[in-house]
Order: structure tokens, then C-alpha cells, then sequence
């Protein structure tokens, strides 16, 4: 789970990490007022979860209320279209009105797990405010690691090595030291995925603070910090996999090409996107709907693919183990009597019961592609949805 700016700063001022003063507006109004009681030059930014918001033209600079007032009524209602939000781009439905700061130098400093040690790694870099990915790519060596033994946590003297290593030494680096185990503090004790700065500036004044702020959650520890779970924003999500969560079918990802998959089981699920790739097409979403025994969520499956556009064919891949592949059929002969599904449907059904399936499927009439072999099904997939 992804949180806003606004949020993630306030999280961050709560371990001890600086963050420029300000607040969040949801009207042109709102942040004329925020403008006026800090009384300095502001900048206006667009909440969405989306980055490089700058670019895209949802960063504004104000002198005083006034300035203030019409870049949000710019910046507000807004499709703001960035390179990590989709073409149609991000509605903007609130701003954060902030203390202008007079920037020095923008810095790098994020954490991420390292599934490779699997190890918190605290990464920092001079070159700030661009993409990480950018930087390690032509520069690797510019971004400094320190890996964190959650045993002993995060050491101060790492902190200071990290400061001392992007150009905080002297009267910097006792500031950006704490800064960084204030990051972490947050990034351990929330259970994130990614927590990240970027940029870290040094101000004109000398103080060291966070100027863009971003976690990822786990969603499987978020039972367990339910103030960061409340902070969920559904408008931000893709709204197939909010509804395929509420109904609770199972895992639904959104992806990009024009295969529909309904898959019990993760390593068939990956196994699957594989074998279709192989043949040469392109998985419109990733579902697993798990070990079902309930011909509805066969169902709501369906529905879930039937109100994606992008899906051109269905590929029904099913290993009843614990499963039955005649509730599975069953589910299969529903769906199609429940709705109009418009696209050719691929089924490759084995295991449990699996005869009995086949009987009901046979006895429905319906005009299924059927294939036993996984490569073969795939193949058939790809064919179907052209
Ligand atoms: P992002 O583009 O979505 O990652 O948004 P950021 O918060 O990182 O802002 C992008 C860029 O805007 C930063 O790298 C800064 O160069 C600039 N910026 C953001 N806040 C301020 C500010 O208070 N003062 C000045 N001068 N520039 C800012
Ligand atoms: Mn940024």
C-alpha cells in the first residue's frame, strides 16, 4: 500500500526526520489560508501516488496567499500524466501547501529490502531528485549501500558513514546521521517495503530536510498498523483490483496485454503467464483465485475479466488438488449464463473429479477451446485473442 506525501512527511516528522512546514488543502481557498499563516513564499504540489509530479506540471511555486490561490486552482482537478501514472493520468483532488525552501542540494536516500541477503539496505546518493534507477544505471558506483542487521538495528555510526559518503561531513553529518535513522526507524517499525527521500535537500541555511517523502506498506502487516491502513486512498488504485479485493476472489493484478487468466495457485498463475508469453502473447492480469470450492468465485472471476476492455480471450488453467474441477465447471457453465462473455474461453482443466467436469461442460453445451497440455492451452489463448 502506497501512502501521499502529506502523509508520509507527517509519518516521518514523528521519528524525528525534518519536513518543511505545511498542510494539505483540498480547495484554492484552503490553500490561500495555509499560504497566509505561514506567511513565506510557498510551494503547491499535487497529492497523488504517482512521482515525478514535477515534470507533469503539478508543482507550483507562490510568493504570498494570492499566488498561492491560483496555482491550486490550477493543480486541482487536474489529470496530472507522469511517467508512472498510466496515459490517462491521475485526478488531483488535493494539494500540499509548503514553506518554500531555498535549495542547496538535492540528495538521494531510500530503503528498500534486499531479497538477495534478505536485509534491510539503506542506499544514499549525491544526486538527488532524479530516478535511483537512472543513477544506478549510468553511475552505480555514485549510490552508497549499508545493509541493517534487524537483530542489532540500525547502528548511528552507519548513519554517519552514509552522511560522510554523499558530502554531509562537518556540521551536517550529526543532523543527516539522526535523519537517516529517523528513516529507518519509520521504514522498520511500520513494516515498509520502500521507504524513500527524494530528494533530500540541503537548504540554502544549512539544515538538511526531507523534500518529497514515499513508503510502501506491506499489505500483509498492515492488520497490524491500523492508523497506516485507515490512510488508504481507493481513488489512487486500479479499480478492477479493488473490486476483485472486495469480492474476494483471490489475488488480481492488472497487467498490460490481452489474456485473461483464471488460475488456482500462484506458481500456476506465474507458470501460466509464462507458457503464454512463450507463445508469443501477453497476460492482460495476473488471478488466482486460490483452492476454490465455490462455483461463485468462478464467477465473480469472470465478471472481474469480463469489465476489462484489454481482455481479448480467457485462459482457464486448473490443477484441482484440493480443488474440484466440477465446481470449477460448474463456475465455468454459470458465468457464461450470467453474463455475456463476448471472447473466446481457453479451458485446460485436470485433477480432481476431473471426469465429472468433464461431463458437465460436455452435457452445457458450451463452446469452449479445450487443450491438456499447458503449452498447447497458451498456444490456443494466443491464437484466439489474435
Ligand atoms: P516528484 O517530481 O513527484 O518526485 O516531486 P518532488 O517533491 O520530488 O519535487 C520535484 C522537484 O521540485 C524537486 O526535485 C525540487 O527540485 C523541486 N521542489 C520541490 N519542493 C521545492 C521547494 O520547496 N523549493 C524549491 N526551490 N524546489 C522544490
Ligand atoms: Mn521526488
Amino acid at each position: 500500500m502506497k501512502v501521499h506525501e502529506y502523509q508520509a512527511k507527517e509519518l516521518l516528522a514523528r521519528y524525528g526526520v525534518p519536513v518543511p512546514n505545511g498542510k494539505v488543502a483540498g480547495t484554492a481557498d484552503e490553500a490561500a489560508a495555509i499560504a497566509k499563516e505561514l506567511g513565506v513564499p510557498v510551494v503547491v504540489k499535487a497529492q497523488i501516488h504517482a512521482g515525478g509530479r514535477g515534470k507533469g506540471g503539478g508543482i507550483k511555486l507562490a510568493s504570498d496567499a494570492a499566488e498561492a490561490r491560483a496555482a491550486a486552482g490550477e493543480i486541482l482537478g487536474m489529470q496530472l500524466v507522469t511517467h508512472q501514472t498510466g496515459p490517462g493520468g491521475q485526478l488531483v483532488k488535493r494539494v500540499l501547501v509548503e514553506e518554500r525552501i531555498e535549495i542547496d542540494r538535492e540528495l538521494y536516500l531510500g530503503i528498500v529490502i534486499d531479497n538477495s541477503v534478505g536485509l534491510p539496505l539503506v542506499m544514499a546518493s549525491a544526486e538527488g531528485g532524479v530516478e535511483i534507477e537512472e543513477v544506478a544505471a549510468k553511475d552505480p558506483d555514485a549510490i552508497k549501500k549499508s545493509l541493517v542487521d534487524p537483530t542489532i538495528g540500525f547502528q548511528a555510526f552507519q548513519g554517519r558513514d552514509l552522511a560522510m559518503a554523499i558530502g554531509l561531513g562537518g556540521e551536517l553529518m550529526r543532523p543527516a546521521g539522526n535523519l537517516i535513522a529517523g528513516l529507518y526507524g519509520a521504514f522498520a517499525e511500520n513494516d515498509c517495503s520502500l521507504a524513500e527521500i527524494n530528494p533530500l535537500v540541503v537548504t540554502k541555511d544549512g539544515r538538511v530536510l526531507a523534500a518529497d517523502a514515499k513508503f510502501n506498506f506491506d499489505d500483509n502487516a498492515l492488520y497490524r498498523h491500523k492508523d497506516i491502513a485507515e490512510l488508504r486512498d481507493l481513488d489512487e488504485e486500479d479499480p478492477l483490483e479493488v473490486a476483485a479485493q472486495e469480492s474476494g476472489i483471490g489475488t488480481y493484478i492488472k497487467l498490460t496485454g490481452n489474456i485473461g487468466c483464471v488460475v488456482n495457485g500462484a506458481g500456476l498463475a506465474m507458470a501460466t503467464m509464462d507458457a503464454i508469453k512463450l507463445a508469443g502473447g501477453d497476460p492482460a492480469n495476473f488471478l488466482d483465485i486460490g483452492t476454490v470450492n465455490d462455483p461463485d468465485r468462478v464467477i465473480a472471476s469472470f465478471r472481474i475479466l469480463m469489465d476489462d476492455p484489454d481482455v481479448k480471450a480467457v485462459l482457464i488453467n486448473i490443477f484441482g488438488g484440493m480443488a474440484r474441477v466440477d465446481v470449477i465447471a460448474q463456475g465455468i457453465i454459470d458465468a457464461h449464463s450470467e453474463m455475456d462473455v463476448g471472447v473466446p474461453v481457453v479451458a485446460r482443466l485436470v485433477g480432481t473429479n476431473v471426469e465429472e467436469g468433464e461431463r458437465l461442460l460436455a452435457e452445457s453445451g458450451l463452446n469452449l477451446i479445450r487443450a491438456n497440455d499447458l503449452g498447447e492451452a497458451a498456444k490456443a489463448a494466443v491464437e484466439a485473442a489474435g
